[in-house]
């Protein structure tokens, strides 16, 4: 007998249909004697209508406090119809909203993190065979307000219970079958993964790859959880994530693209030293990630620097270096939003000299330039024109998968 942990994303449940679908996986694995506990978000894009009605009461933007009461209700509508699948096919079971399953969390309204699960309730509900549907990404803090985990956190959820409760099995269950060496839908030869390890995975899911939320494959990493992505409509084997996998003769795991992001030039900056310091130390205070970095000769003493940022952050960045006008001295600044990030990933690539090269060739083959790179033990990304995104994904991708 074995304890299963099964999430089931929002797509999964989002009709009736689909409902019972999920009932008859979950019922599947108790039927043959194991415990199961079930992780559900909220119905296809409950969560976004939710968000959408708030704004609507005030567009300005709600309390945190008040935007997580509503947000939980939308995992609270998914628990309870589950369990009533369930009951439907003749099984005991039993939903759980966030605080009934112990998750306690701190006060970071809308972005709280897990600080334990207390398993008792569980524990107990297993105990008397109950197959338990816990409501994913969500909390209760030490004021007993309700919290939620940030966008995707089911995934954290499921995870967090899974080591909690020493769980055999951690299963992630998607609309996709698995996780693929870049995007399925943009890249026609992408194949599926039987394995990826937790650092790749975190890597790809930072670029863009989507399939799991972060948080969780950090955590998975924490307690050496191992994950397994797979469909709930397809019934075959997913992609395992977990600390080592095989290596054989695979170069990179991923190729994956992130259109999210801008560059920031700041032109004619005096060449001293301390002035990257300053610049960067501006930024880091207005707590504006910056990604990758470059520093060119400028003319007359002076230098160039341009650095990546989150589209979303660009303004800000803008602003914030503007405002060090006088402390910084320089002649101008500029702001890039037609760019893309597009990234190898593959813990193989620190054994294998020339990767870097094999990429830089797929671009030059095609005629794509190159405006700035960045490397890691397991990473290589560049900055080109967004334009050609879903081209350089696809040339890169043939290169080293086709
Ligand atoms: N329902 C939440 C969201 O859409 C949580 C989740 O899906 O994991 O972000
Ligand atoms: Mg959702």
């Amino acid at each position: 007998m074995s304890l299963y942990v099964k999430k089931f994303g929002g797509s999964s449940v989002a009709n009736a249909e689909r409902v019972f679908n999920v009932a008859n996986i979950i019922v599947e694995d108790y039927k043959k004697g194991n415990d199961v506990i079930v992780v559900v978000s909220a119905q296809g894009d409950t969560t976004d209508d939710l968000i959408a009605k708030a704004r609507e009461i005030n567009p300005k933007g709600a309390s945190k406090r008040e935007m997580d009461v509503l947000l939980t209700a939308g995992e609270q509508i998914s628990i309870s119809l589950l369990a009533m699948a369930i009951e439907k096919l003749g099984y005991p079971v039993i939903s759980l909203l966030g605080w009934q399953a112990g998750f306690n969390t701190d006060s970071n309204h809308c972005i709280a993190r897990i600080k334990n699960i207390n398993t008792e309730r569980m524990k107990n509900e297993l105990d008397k065979k109950k197959i338990i549907i816990v409501a994913g990404f969500q909390g209760i803090d030490k004021y007993d307000d309700l919290t939620t985990l940030g966008r995707g956190g089911s995934d954290t959820s499921a995870v967090a219970i899974a080591a909690a409760m020493k769980a055999d099995r951690c299963q992630i269950y998607t609309d996709v079958d698995g996780v693929y060496t870049s995007d399925p839908r943009k890249v026609k030869f992408a194949k599926k993964l039987d394995e990826i390890t937790y650092d790749e995975m975190l890597e790809l899911a930072t670029l863009g790859a989507q399939v799991l939320n972060n948080r969780s494959v950090e955590m998975a990493k924490k307690h050496n959880v191992e994950l397994e992505v797979l469909s709930s409509l397809e019934k075959k084997p997913g992609t395992i994530v977990k600390e080592k996998v095989k290596m054989e003769k695979i170069l990179i795991r991923g190729v994956a693209k992130d259109m999210d992001v801008s560059i920031i030039s700041v032109i004619g900056l005096k060449d001293n030293p301390g002035i990257a310091f300053k610049l960067f130390n501006a930024l880091a205070q207005n707590k504006i990630e910056v990604d990758m970095i470059l520093q060119s000769v400028g003319r007359d003493g002076t230098k160039d620097i341009s650095f990546s940022v989150k589209r979303s952050e660009s303004e800000n960045a803008m602003r914030t270096i503007d405002s060090f006008r006088e402390n910084l001295e320089f002649e101008s600044i500029k702001c890039s939003n037609n760019v893309a990030k597009v990234s190898i990933v593959g813990a193989g690539m620190e054994s294998h000299p020339g990767v870097a090269s094999k990429m830089f060739e797929a671009l030059y083959d095609n005629q794509i330039n190159i405006q700035m790179i960045s490397t890691s033990e397991i990473k290589i990304s560049v900055i080109i024109d967004e334009k050609y995104a879903d081209k350089a994904l696809t040339v890169v991708h043939d290169k080293f998968f086709g």
